[in-house]
């Protein structure tokens, strides 16, 4: 997919700086019948914890071992999988394997539960062993990964981190309040190139939202879309609506919607078409005919959803 230059750009705010909204996440607290330490844990000896990890670590492949778990005449352990590996030779004393489990560790294993990685970030959530990695994934705490446009940055973080990082790094331009007005501009909109991702930041509401302008083929046609992502996730962002028009010799396109999480990619949410389209005629119509130049003139507000 390609994309179409833009140039420059130009805002205007209305600077409304709307007041403090609590949010606080819900915490969940779990009894759990064998507790391991946390990484907040400061103790530096070794804890029951650590030491009930070892076990656990297949001395092979270092990976957390699962029931069935094997162990060779002398009790050296092994994961199953390396089990399939090793040729019926114990890996570490070098004897006959044979089909022997380790019924003692099998069950410490599944009665094991364990705080999310994200502990320290704030997830309280404690987990059976087996579901500790799926949680992982899906893990409101987990760091957000950079929401500049592309996928070239791998940088993850929280919000005010990634904040100062669009400022400082990509050189975003930040704004404060609800309302903005925005003109973009590019010299030769016949010309196709990748340098078409534009990105702001827009604090109110105590929250951040980042408004993207991006050009793109669809099929054959260039096609312009702006839309609104939402800094923190999707719950919160379903929390806000959001409305972008663009226009002129009388005629408006306006869209209405929901910011999308950054969660969700740019580019995701721009194959989906989820924000306001704008048609190449359309474009260099609202850009005032001379089709030398296109000059899009997107005004928008942002508003918190009554909540019932
Ligand atoms: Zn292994
Ligand atoms: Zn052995
Ligand atoms: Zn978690
Ligand atoms: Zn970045």
């Amino acid at each position: 997919m390609e994309d179409v230059g833009v140039d420059e750009c130009l805002t205007t705010c209305d600077g409304i700086y709307e007041g403090d909204s609590n949010h606080s996440r819900r915490r969940h607290h779990h009894h759990h019948h064998l507790f391991l330490a946390s990484a907040k844990s400061h103790n530096k000896a070794l804890s029951p914890a650590t030491s009930v990890h070892e076990l656990l670590q297949c001395p092979v492949c270092k990976n957390s071992m699962f029931p069935p778990i094997h162990q060779c005449l002398n009790g050296h352990t092994l994961c199953s999988i390396c089990k399939l590996r090793v040729n019926n030779r114990c890996p570490t004393c070098r004897e006959e394997l044979g089909d022997i489990r380790c019924l003692a560790l099998e069950k410490v294993a599944v009665s094991l539960e364990l705080p999310c990685k994200y502990c320290s970030l704030g997830c309280m959530e404690i987990f059976p062993y087996y579901s500790k990695l799926k949680h992982e994934a899906q893990c409101n705490f987990r760091p957000y990964n950079c929401p500049y446009p592309g996928s070239e940055c791998s940088v993850v973080g929280d919000i005010p981190f990634l904040v100062g990082h669009l400022r400082e790094d990509h050189k975003v331009d930040m704004h404060i309040g609800s309302t903005f007005n925005h003109l973009y501009v590019k010299s030769n909109p016949r010309e196709v190139d990748n340098a078409a991702r534009m990105l702001m930041v827009f604090n109110c509401y105590s929250q951040y939202f980042c408004l993207h302008f991006e050009a793109f083929l669809l099929g054959m046609a260039p096609v312009y879309i702006a839309f609104l992502r939402f800094m923190g996730d999707a719950v919160e962002a379903r929390k806000f609506g959001y409305r972008l028009e663009v226009g002129a010799n009388g005629r408006k396109l306006i869209w209405e919607g929901t910011p999308r999480s950054i969660r969700d990619s740019d580019q995701k949410v721009r194959d989906s078409h989820d924000g306001l389209i704008i048609q190449r005629n359309m474009a260099l119509f609202f850009s005032g005919g001379d089709r030398k130049q296109l000059k899009l003139r997107v005004a928008g507000r942002i508003w918190k959803e009554n909540s019932t």
